[in-house]
């Protein structure tokens, strides 16, 4: 297992072609805009070698019975969801952000599973290739990205449908050594730092879209992969120093990038999927539905820090022992830890895959998903009412600094009690961190949008079981066998 120290030195040795504010980037590790980032996934490698929480952080292989990284584990039980959550939760805890290093963990379970059953159906070679990649990722302790969602276009059309075919990523070309595929990957966390990309399809495919059917795992230094960074709110400070940055260690986003793929050759061995519709939305519903349950684990840990702060700002305002405020407070633990009881719900309520792997609930995981999209947004309401208008409008760490103007802020914003004004607008800039505007869209839109929770929700429920629960019930006889379904 890797040393976040070696973490970062493996990142040095990736030759890729990335862009950021429209300039070309050779070291990652060396530039101002990835550090917070790179710390963040750095924490994933070290705490597995931290005594304190080696158990948490590391799995045994049951590949090739050896230590591993946890965030290279394929869940084998009910324990090992359960642990997964935990350790989700006390990484939230201890950045306060995105660690990025679970959406590669969700793509290498997904692959292995939904390729267990490809060729069951059509007697491919694909699970044989995922275990020797997994056992790979494993031993060379990897961080994979997921690469997840397409361009898309005219989202009214299918894949195959697009004025422009390359709007979702697809097999342009099939070789005897491989196959060359193009397109684009949007939203990618953790893209800049990571050793892998695994793709996989965004959506469910029918015959025609059958070249948009691929999976597969390339090094993210691979020839033909562009990366382009994403902009991100108040990124310009991280240009200018500590303390207007909120969290300067770790950040609040996942890094997201864009990841284009020029013709890019991909060899059999590391192909996992390739033409086979009926499986897109089998690979897709096993990689969401781990990742929707994670929500509930990585932001109840990330609301904890929230909870925390506002806490913190309430005692230096003087208001800590108002009965209001505590009941703010109140309704904020009530959002945190309905979140992680659903990733609990999720990960003990789960079940084997044909694989042999182990699957989450996949409605709780939906569950937990939409309430992430909706609790997000409230406690950030709840931390911004009882912090107060000045996580919005305190001034700069250069006026705070400045020779002739940095007394009134040392006046004027001191704290009950005498609180330093610099730890009250440390506490103003963290709270704006956290609130920022990719933390709120990645609540909604990360691992989906709420309508792809939504739509399987139905199904997932058995509503048939549930009407006929209620004829019984209300003493309505069942209708006959073929007769229609009038609910009357
Ligand atoms: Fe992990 Fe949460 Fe970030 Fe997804 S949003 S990669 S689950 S920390
Ligand atoms: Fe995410």
């Amino acid at each position: 297992m890797m040393t976040g120290e070696e973490y970062r030195q493996s990142l040095r040795r990736l030759r890729r072609t990335i862009y950021a504010l429209g300039e070309r980037v050779e070291d990652v590790t060396g530039h101002p805009l990835f550090q917070d980032h790179i710390n963040t996934a750095a924490l994933t490698y070290d705490l597995a070698h931290d005594p304190q929480h080696q158990a948490l952080l590391t799995a045994t292989s049951h590949l090739t019975g050896k230590r591993i990284n946890r965030f290279t584990h394929i869940q084998q039980d009910t324990e090992d969801l359960m642990k997964k959550v935990q350790m989700l939760r006390l990484l939230g805890q201890l950045t306060g952000s995105c660690f990025q290093r679970c959406a590669g963990l969700d793509a290498l379970n997904a692959v292995y599973n939904a390729t267990y059953q490809v060729d069951q159906k059509y007697g491919t070679d694909y699970h044989r290739r995922a275990r020797d990649y997994v056992a790979r990722a494993q031993d060379a302790d990897l961080m994979c990205e997921a690469g997840m969602t397409d361009p898309k276009g005219d989202r009214s059309l299918r894949p195959s449908q697009q004025a422009d075919p390359d709007l979702y990523l697809h097999v342009v070309e099939r070789r005897k050594d491989g196959i060359v595929v193009r397109g684009a990957k949007l939203h990618q966390t953790g893209a800049v730092n990571s050793h892998e990309i695994i793709v996989m399809p965004t959506t469910a495919l029918r015959e025609d879209d059958k070249d948009y059917a691929v999976a597969f795992a390339v090094p993210s230094d691979t020839p033909g992969l562009v990366f382009i960074f994403g902009r991100q709110t108040n990124d310009q400070r991280k240009l200018e120093g500590e303390l207007d940055q909120g969290n300067a260690r770790y950040g609040y986003t996942g890094g997201e990038a864009m990841v284009v793929f020029n013709d890019v050759f991909v060899p059999w061995e590391r192909v996992f999927l390739c033409g086979e519709h009926d499986f897109a939305l089998v690979m897709l519903e096993y990689f969401s539905c781990y990742h929707r349950s994670n929500y509930g684990a990585c932001k109840a840990g990330v609301a904890d820090v929230l909870i925390g702060a506002t806490a913190l700002l309430a005692e230096y305002n003087g208001v800590g022992a108002n009965p209001i405020v505590r009941d703010k407070l109140v309704e904020m633990v009530h959002l945190a830890e309905t979140l992680y009881a659903c990733a609990n719900g999720a990960s003990a309520t789960g079940r084997a895959t044909p694989a042999g792997g182990w699957w989450v609930n996949p409605i709780m995981a939906n569950v937990t998903k939409l309430n992430t999209a909706r609790f997000t947004y409230d406690l950030l309401r709840l931390a911004h009412d009882v912090s107060g208008g000045l996580v919005a409008t305190v001034p700069s760490e250069r006026d705070l600094r400045h020779p002739e103007i940095g007394k009134y802020l040392e006046k004027y914003l001191k704290g009950a009690g005498g609180v330093p004004a610099e730890h009250r607008i440390r506490l103003f800039r963290l709270v704006e961190a956290m609130s920022s505007c990719p933390v709120m869209l990645e609540a909604v839109h990360g691992a989906g949008s709420p309508a792809t929770q939504r739509i399987p929700m139905l199904r997932q429920a058995e509503l048939d079981k549930k009407v006929a629960m209620a004829r019984e019930l209300a003493g309505i006889p069942a209708p006959a066998p073929g007769e229609a379904k009038a609910r009357g």
